[in-house]
């Protein structure tokens, strides 16, 4: 492979559980340029696509605060509950979950499922 691809300094997010993988400006919990914002968590965030002007951001995913995973703030590879856990460690820790979201997740595989059919 000829390509070389150190001349780009743009940062790369990508989720290690579903390879959704985008360019990020930002890690951290206070994006800059947006008034008085602090997140929850450290997180990947860039810059609103549509809105570049405002002061608007998207947050891309975040790291597993069990196994420092790279995953999306998708749903389905991610769950934010005080922090932010990938499946993987919310599938293994189920039981240490309260029983809202285990039956969250419960009813959200039932769903998937039915849709795959
Ligand atoms: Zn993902
Ligand atoms: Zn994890």
């Amino acid at each position: 492979m000829e390509h070389s691809s150190s001349e780009t300094s743009e940062k790369t997010f990508t989720c290690q559980l579903c390879g959704l993988s985008s360019s990020y400006s930002y890690y951290g919990q206070k994006p800059p340029n947006t008034r008085a914002i602090v997140l929850l968590e450290e997180c990947f965030v860039t810059k609103d696509p549509f809105n570049p002007d405002r002061e608007k951001f998207l947050v891309l995913g975040s790291t597993c605060s069990l196994c420092s995973l790279c995953v999306c703030a998708g749903s389905d590879c991610s769950l934010f509950y005080t922090k932010r856990f990938c499946m993987q460690c919310v599938n293994k820790h189920l039981d240490q979950f309260p029983h809202q979201i285990q039956s969250e997740l419960a009813k959200k595989k039932q769903s998937s499922k039915a849709a795959v059919s």
